[in-house]
C-alpha cells in the first residue's frame, strides 16, 4: 500500500520509548520523562492575550498571505537586526514558516533533483535526513565527534561529496549534543559553501537559548553568508511556543523564493493571528528571555551534577535544553535500564543516527521539583 519513501523510513524509535514509557506506567512506576524537548514552561501571558484579541479580527479569520504578513516578516528583521546587528529585507529574505520543522522539511524539494547529495550531521534531527530522501535526494553523513568538538570535519568530506552536494543542514547550538560553533567554524564553513556551490541550512532554534554571558551567533553575521545561505529561526524554544507552529527562514532571498514556491504549492500559510502574536512575542522585554534561561540554567546545574556524580562522562552545555552524556556501550540498553532503575526515560543517542550510539540525551524541559527528583534518584542509582 505504501510508498517506497514510507516504507524505507528508519525505524522511529521515539515509538519505541513512547510504548516502554506506557508499559511502565502501567506498571504503577512514577515517570520522570526526560526524553522530549518542548517547554513546560507556559508562553508568556502578554503573548496569549495578544493572540486573544488577535483571534477576534476578522481579518484574521480569512486565508492568510502564503508568505506570512509583511508586519510579522519585518518584525522578524528588527529582531535579526537587534539580536545579531544582521540587516534583512523583510519582503525579500524572510518568509514566515508554520514552525522551522516544516520549512526544513520542505526546502529540500526546492533544491534537490533525484540523485543530488546533502550533506547531513549525525547525530541529528532526524528531519534533515527524511526531508532529503522525500526530495528523491541522497544523504551524506557528516559524523559529528567528540574530538571534533562536535562539529563536522569539512575537510575530511570527499570532493566528490562536495561536488554532488547542493545543500547542507546544520544546527548550532546543536540539538541532540547541546554543542555550540564558535565564528571561526562559521567563517570557514562559508568559505566551504562557496568553494563547492553549496546552500548551507542553518537551522537555529536555540540562538536565545543560552547560559553564559556570550550570546550565540547567527551564521548570517558572517561575511558573504547571504550569498550561500539561509537560517531557519523559530518561536518554539525561545518564547515556550512549541504548540503555536510560528517561525521563520531568512536569508538569501533566492533560496528563501525556492521554499516559497514550494509551500505556496502545499499550504496556506499560517494564522494571521499567531503572526499578531508572534510580533508581539519578537518585541518582548529583554527580561521574559532571561528569566526563561534563570529556570534552564538552574536545571541544567542540577541534572549536570547528578550526571556527573553518576559518572557519565558529560560537558555542561553552554545552550540548548540537552545534557548528552557519554554511557558507552548500547544506547537502547542504558536507556532501557535508566528506565527499570529510576523511572526517568531519556533518549538513546542512536535515535538521532548512528554517530549518536553509546550516548544518552536528558532534556530538562520538565518542572525543575522533578529534575530535582531525578537527581534524587540517579544519586541512589549510583549507590
Ligand atoms: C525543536 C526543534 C526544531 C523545530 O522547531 P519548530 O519551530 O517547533 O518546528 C527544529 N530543529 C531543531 C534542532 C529542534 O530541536
Amino acid at each position: 500500500m505504501y510508498a517506497d519513501r514510507i516504507k524505507n523510513l528508519p525505524p522511529y524509535l521515539f515509538a519505541a520509548i513512547d510504548k516502554a514509557k506506557q508499559e511502565a506506567r502501567s506498571r504503577g512506576v512514577d515517570v520522570i520523562d526526560l526524553s522530549v524537548g518542548d517547554p513546560d514552561l507556559p508562553t508568556p501571558q502578554h503573548i496569549v492575550k495578544a493572540l486573544n484579541q488577535a483571534a477576534s479580527d476578522p481579518s484574521n479569520h480569512q486565508y492568510p498571505s502564503y508568505e506570512g504578513k509583511l508586519a510579522f516578516r519585518k518584525a522578524v528583521a528588527d529582531w535579526y537586526q537587534r539580536t545579531f546587528g544582521v540587516q534583512l529585507d523583510p519582503q525579500k529574505e524572510v518568509l514566515t514558516l508554520i514552525g522551522s520543522k516544516e520549512g526544513i522539511a520542505h526546502a529540500p524539494l526546492a533544491f534537490i533533483n533525484p540523485g543530488d547529495a546533502a550533506l547531513v550531521p549525525d547525530p541529528a534531527y532526524p528531519v534533515y535526513r527524511t526531508a532529503t530522501v522525500f526530495a528523491g535526494g541522497e544523504p551524506v553523513i557528516m559524523p559529528l565527534l567528540r574530538e571534533n568538538r562536535f562539529l563536522p570535519d569539512l575537510d575530511a568530506i570527499a570532493p566528490a561529496d562536495a561536488r554532488r552536494a547542493k545543500i547542507m543542514f546544520l544546527n548550532y547550538p546543536n540539538n541532540p549534543i547541546g554543542a555550540s560553533a564558535d565564528g571561526k567554524f562559521f567563517k570557514k564553513l562559508i568559505d566551504f559553501a562557496h568553494d563547492n556551490d553549496i546552500i548551507i541550512m542553518h537551522d537555529n532554534p536555540y540562538s536565545e537559548t543560552y547560559y553564559d554571558e556570550k550570546r550565540s551567533l547567527s551564521l548570517l553575521e558572517m561575511e558573504g553568508a547571504k550569498e550561500v545561505a539561509v537560517e531557519f529561526h523559530s518561536l518554539s524554544k525561545t518564547y515556550n511556543m512549541t504548540g503555536w507552529r510560528i517561525g521563520s527562514v531568512v536569508g538569501n532571498a533566492d533560496v528563501v523564493a525556492g521554499i516559497g514556491k514550494i509551500k505556496s504549492n502545499i499550504d496556506s500559510g499560517t494564522f494571521g493571528a499567531v503572526q499578531d502574536a508572534g510580533i508581539v512575542a519578537l518585541g518582548s522585554p529583554k527580561s521574559v528571555v532571561d528569566e526563561i534561561r534563570q529556570v534552564y540554567r538552574h536545571r541544567i546545574e542540577i541534572l549536570y551534577k547528578a550526571l556527573k556524580d553518576l559518572g557519565l562522562e558529560l560537558e555542561k552545555p553552554r545552550a540548548t535544553l540537552y545534557l548528552w552524556a557519554w554511557a558507552g556501550g548500547s544506547s537502547i540498553e542504558y536507556a532501557g535500564r535508566l528506565l527499570e532503575k529510576t523511572g526517568i526515560v531519556a533518549t538513546p543517542g542512536v535515535g538521532f543516527g548512528k554517530y549518536g550510539e553509546g550516548y544518552i540525551r536528558f532534556s530538562i524541559t520538565q518542572p525543575t521539583a522533578r529534575i530535582e527528583e531525578a537527581a534524587a534518584r540517579l544519586e541512589k542509582m549510583g549507590n
